[in-house]
C-alpha cells in the first residue's frame, strides 16, 4: 500500500469517524426534537383553540343575554336583527313561552342530517354552550339560550343565538392556534381546515385523542383534542408530522455527498504531502543510479526543506568524496602505468631508479627525493636518481662516505627512519640534500642493501607519520626486487662480453668492436690499427710454474697491455694468450709506435706472479685500415700474418 493512499485512508478515517457519530446524533435526536416540538406545539394550539372557543361561548352567552334583555322589552325581531346586525352572532331567534318562534334573523350552519330540522330553528334544538347543553344533530354552532321572562317573574318565552361552526369559524380558531383545525361532533366533521379525506380520518380517531389528552399520530399528521365544552363539538387541532423520513434520506445524502467530498480532499493533500518525498525518493534513485549533480528544490523551510536541504548536501559530499576517489584512483593509474614502464624497461638503471623515486615522491607528497645506490666496493654511496634537488645542495652524481649522515646510517644498519632533521639518529652529512623532515628507507635485495630511498619535506608541510613510513617501506621493498633485477641483468650483460680471468673484453665483445669500428672507419674514410699479440714460450711458464702462475701472469700482462693504450682503444682477450686490441682513428705510425710500447713494457719489468718472478716477451702484429684491408676478417688475417713474421724473425717484436 503506498503512502499517499495510507494518508487518504487515514485522513478518511478521520473525516468518517465523526461525521458518522454526529449523522447519528442528528438522525436519531432531530427527529425526536422535532417530534416533542411538534407535539408541544400541537398541545399549545388546542389549548389555544380550546380557550378561543371557551371566549366564543362566553360571547355567545352574553349575546344571548343581551338579545334576552332587547327581547322582553322591545321590538323582538328588530332586536333578533340588531344582534346579527351587529356581527356579534350569525344567527338570532326569539320564541314564545309556547315555543313559536317569534323573530328570527340570520341563519345558522346545518350538516348533513341537519335537513330534517325545523325552520327556523328554535332554542331548544341549538343547545348551550354554557350549559353544556348540545345541539340537536345536524346543528353546526355554538349557541346559548336565555328565557326570557317579564319583571313579573313570568316566563315568556326565549331567545337564542348561534355563531357557526363553519369554515370561517374554524379558520379563525386555525389562525390564531397556527395549526388546522377541524371540529367533530359525533364522529363527523362540522367544519375543518383540512382537505375533506384528511379532516375525517382525524374525525373517527377524535373520541380516541381526547381520551387520551396527548398529542397523536393520526396518519401523516400529529393531532390533539379537546371538546369544545360539555356536550359540545370537539375540537381536534392538527398538525403537519415533522419530515422525519427525508431528514434521514437528506443526513445519508449529505453523509455520502461529505465523505466523497473527503475522499477527494484526502487524496489531494496527500498527493500534496506525499510530492516531496516522491521527488526526494526519484532523485535518491537517480543518486543511486551514478548521477551526482542531481540536485532537489528546496522551496519551503519545514521538514521537507530541510530534508531536500540535507538532501543536497549528502550529494554535494558525495560527489566530493567521489571526485576525491577518482582523482586518487587516476594517481594511482598513473603510477601503476610508471611502475608498468619501469617493469618493462628493466634493462635501464637510470629509468628505473627515476620511475621508482618518482613514484615515491608522487605516493608521500614530498617536495624533494633522492636515490643512492651502494657502490660495488661497498664504501661509499652514490646519489643516482634526484627529484627538487637544485635548492638543497646536491645533485645526481654526489659521492657519500658509506656510513656517513642518515644516509650512510641506513645504508649501513639497513634500518629506515623517518623525523626531524637534526634530531638524534638524524643528524646529516653535509654532502646529503638539506631538509626539515625526511624519510630514508634501505632498497634492499637477497644480495643485501644496494641503495637508500630518501625523501624530504612534504609539500602541505606536515611532518611524515607512521603510515607515509610504512607505505615507503612497503613500496621500497617491490622497488628494490626491479632494481635487484636491473642490477643483474647488467652483471650478466657485463660477464657475456667479459673475459672471466682477466677482466679485458672477450672474443665475442672483440668481434662486434671490430666489426663496428670497422665500419665506422671505412664510412667516415678514418685509419683504424689492430694489434694481435701473442706471448713468447708462453707453454714454457706453465710447464715450468704450473697454470697458476700462468694465470696470474696472464692477469699481469692485461695490465700492462690496458695501460699503454687510451681509454678508446679496445683491448680484447682474443684466446689462450693471445689479445686483440683494436685502435680508433690510429694509422700505421700510431699503431706501430703503441706495438713497440707494450714490447717494451712487458719486457722492461719482471712479472710478479703467485709469488714467482719471471721475465717474459712478447710479439705483436699490427694491421691497419685500409692499407692491409678494410673488412675484419682481412685485417685479422693481416694481424696474424704480421703476428706469425714476427715469431719467424726471432719473437720480441712486432712486425
Ligand atoms: P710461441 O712463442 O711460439 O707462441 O710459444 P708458445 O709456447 O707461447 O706457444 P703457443 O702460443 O702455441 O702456446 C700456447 C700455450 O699457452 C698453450 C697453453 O699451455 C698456454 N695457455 C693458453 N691459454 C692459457 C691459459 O688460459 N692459462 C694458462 N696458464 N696457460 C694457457
Ligand atoms: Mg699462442
Ligand atoms: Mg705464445
Amino acid at each position: 500500500m503506498t503512502l499517499r493512499l495510507r494518508l487518504s485512508l487515514a485522513f478518511l478515517l478521520v473525516v468518517i469517524v465523526p461525521l458518522t457519530v454526529a449523522a447519528v446524533v442528528v438522525g436519531r435526536g432531530v427527529p425526536n426534537a422535532l417530534d416533542s416540538a411538534a407535539r408541544n406545539r400541537v398541545l399549545a394550539s388546542r389549548a389555544g383553540a380550546g380557550a378561543l372557543v371557551q371566549a366564543t361561548c362566553q360571547r355567545v352567552r352574553l349575546a344571548a343575554e343581551v338579545l334576552g334583555r332587547e327581547a322582553a322589552v322591545g321590538d323582538k325581531l328588530k332586536a333578533a336583527q340588531d344582534i346579527v346586525g351587529r356581527g356579534a352572532v350569525q344567527y338570532a331567534v326569539v320564541t314564545s313561552a309556547s315555543g313559536k318562534v317569534l323573530a328570527v334573523a340570520g341563519g345558522v350552519a346545518r350538516g348533513e342530517s341537519g335537513g330534517s330540522l325545523p325552520n327556523p330553528i328554535p332554542p331548544g334544538a341549538l343547545g348551550s354552550c354554557s350549559r353544556g347543553i348540545p345541539a340537536s344533530l345536524g346543528i353546526r354552532a355554538i349557541a346559548d339560550s336565555v328565557d326570557l321572562r317579564s319583571t313579573g317573574g313570568a316566563g315568556l318565552g326565549s331567545a337564542a343565538v348561534a355563531i357557526s361552526l363553519d369554515f370561517t369559524f374554524a379558520t379563525s380558531l386555525s389562525r390564531s392556534a397556527n395549526a388546522d383545525v377541524t371540529l367533530v361532533s359525533d364522529g363527523k366533521v362540522l367544519a375543518t381546515t383540512l382537505a375533506p379525506t384528511v379532516a375525517a380520518k382525524l374525525a373517527r380517531s377524535a373520541k380516541t385523542l381526547v381520551g387520551s389528552g396527548r398529542a397523536m399520530n393520526v396518519g401523516d399528521r400529529l393531532a390533539a383534542a379537546t371538546p369544545a365544552g360539555p356536550g359540545q363539538a370537539v375540537l381536534v387541532v392538527s398538525v403537519t408530522r415533522p419530515g422525519v423520513d427525508s431528514l434521514e434520506l437528506l443526513v445519508v445524502a449529505v453523509l455520502i455527498t461529505v465523505l466523497l467530498l473527503a475522499a477527494v480532499i484526502g487524496w489531494g493533500l496527500a498527493r500534496v504531502t506525499t510530492r516531496p518525498l516522491v521527488e526526494l525518493s526519484e532523485a535518491a534513485e537517480r543518486v543511486a543510479g551514478g548521477d551526482l549533480e542531481t540536485r532537489i528544490a528546496v522551496t519551503s523551510d519545514d521538514e521537507v526543506g530541510q530534508l531536500a536541504t540535507s538532501f543536497n548536501d549528502m550529494t554535494d559530499r558525495l560527489r566530493g568524496y567521489v571526485g576525491a576517489l577518482q582523482s586518487s584512483r587516476d594517481e594511482l593509474r598513473r603510477n601503476l602505468a610508471r611502475l608498468g614502464d619501469t617493469l618493462s624497461s628493466t634493462h635501464d638503471l637510470g629509468r628505473i631508479l627515476g620511475v621508482i623515486l618518482e613514484t615515491a615522491v608522487a605516493e608521500t607528497r614530498s617536495s624533494a627525493g633522492a636515490i643512492y645506490v651502494v657502490a660495488d666496493g661497498r664504501d661509499e654511496l652514490t646519489l643516482r636518481a634526484g627529484h627538487g634537488l637544485d635548492s638543497r645542495g646536491a645533485r645526481v652524481g654526489d659521492v657519500l662516505g658509506f656510513g656517513a649522515g642518515v644516509t650512510g646510517a641506513v645504508a649501513e644498519s639497513g634500518e629506515a627512519v623517518r623525523g626531524h632533521v637534526g634530531a638524534p639518529g638524524l643528524v646529516a652529512a653535509p654532502d646529503e640534500p638539506r631538509s626539515e623532515e625526511l624519510i630514508s628507507v634501505p632498497l634492499r635485495t637477497t644480495g643485501g642493501i644496494v641503495g637508500v630511498l630518501n625523501l624530504y619535506d612534504r609539500v602541505d608541510g606536515r611532518p611524515y607519520d607512521d603510515g607515509d613510513l610504512q607505505t615507503i617501506r612497503t613500496f621500497a621493498s617491490q622497488a628494490a626486487v626491479a632494481l635487484d633485477n636491473v642490477l643483474l641483468h647488467q652483471e650478466a650483460q657485463r660477464l657475456s662480453v667479459t673475459d672471466g680471468l682477466t677482466g679485458l673484453r672477450n672474443y665475442r665483445y672483440f668481434q662486434q668492436a671490430i666489426s663496428r669500428e670497422t665500419e665506422r672507419a671505412v664510412r667516415f674514410a678514418r685509419p683504424m690499427g689492430l694489434l694481435m699479440l701473442d706471448l713468447d714460450h708462453f707453454k714454457n711458464v706453465n710447464d715450468t710454474h704450473g697454470h697458476q702462475v700462468g694465470d696470474a701472469v696472464l692477469i699481469e700482462i692485461a695490465e700492462r697491455v690496458r695501460a699503454e693504450v687510451r681509454e678508446v682503444d679496445l683491448v680484447a682477450r682474443y684466446g689462450g694468450e693471445e689479445f686483440a686490441v683494436v685502435l680508433p682513428e690510429t694509422d700505421r705510425g700510431g699503431a706501430e709506435h703503441i706495438a713497440r710500447r707494450i714490447c717494451e713494457r712487458v719486457r722492461g719489468r719482471p712479472l710478479h706472479a703467485a709469488g714467482v718472478e719471471l721475465r717474459l716477451t712478447v710479439s705483436i702484429g699490427v694491421a691497419v685500415l685500409p692499407d692491409d684491408g678494410t673488412t675484419p676478417s682481412a685485417l685479422i688475417r693481416a694481424a696474424d700474418d704480421a703476428l706469425y713474421r714476427a715469431k719467424a724473425a726471432g719473437r720480441d717484436r712486432w712486425l
